[in-house]
């Protein structure tokens, strides 16, 4: 019923998270009836997103270029490691002003089920950081869902066997169980950041 380029475009929207058809069909109109400058200003963040925004080679997180802002960053603190599961999981750490060390961001989480192994995420990259450097603590701060205690469960052993020396954390209790980093309050999560514990 809709024109073949607006109808490109609910399929599109609609491919979003949380965004339903009809919600699809609203922001379409809307779009087309936007001034051009702000649609194609639209179209172009999109596109520039994709094309120049990938991971660090260092820690995974997000980047502009070869390396994120916070490895960029020199007065972080290299001896402390976070260990998250995505990019996502960096943000309300930072916001919590808990945290001045730097990050390692796995990709996902373990879910054999899903068929996610540990090859699949950058643990080996994570192991190799830990024993080549100058870390003291790694924190491991994967969700408290049942694949992210799985995931901090397993690094916990690879990294006792072979880093024997350096302390091993997780996030204290108090996060809502099941939830995902990404959504927790500012005050709960760095309350449980400063109260992690020894795994
Ligand atoms: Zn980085």
């Amino acid at each position: 019923m809709l024109a073949p380029p607006l109808q490109r475009l609910v399929t599109e929207l609609a491919k979003l998270p949380g965004i339903g058809q009809r919600t699809a069909q609203r922001l379409a109109f809307h779009v087309l009836r936007a001034d051009p400058e702000d649609a194609f200003a639209l179209a172009a963040a999109i596109r520039e997103v994709k094309e120049r925004i990938g991971l660090c080679e260092i820690c995974f997180n997000l980047a502009e270029g070869p390396r994120c802002t916070i490895c960029a960053d020199e007065r972080r603190d290299p001896s402390v490691l976070c260990v998250v599961e995505e990019p996502g999981d960096v943000l309300p750490i930072e916001r919590t002003h808990e945290f001045r060390g730097r990050y390692h961001v796995l990709g996902g989480a373990l879910s054999p089920i899903d068929g996610v192994e540990p090859e699949d995420l950058k643990i080996t990259q994570l192991y190799a950081r830990v024993e080549s450097g100058d870390v003291t603590e790694v924190v491991l701060a994967t969700n408290p869902t049942t694949t992210g205690e799985a995931t901090a469960l397993h690094i916990a052993d690879g990294l006792r066997s072979r880093a024997p020396d350096v302390t091993v954390t997780r996030l204290a209790s108090g996060l809502p169980v099941g939830g995902d980093l990404e959504y927790a309050d500012e005050v709960t999560l760095g309350r449980a950041l400063a109260g992690r514990r020894a795994v």
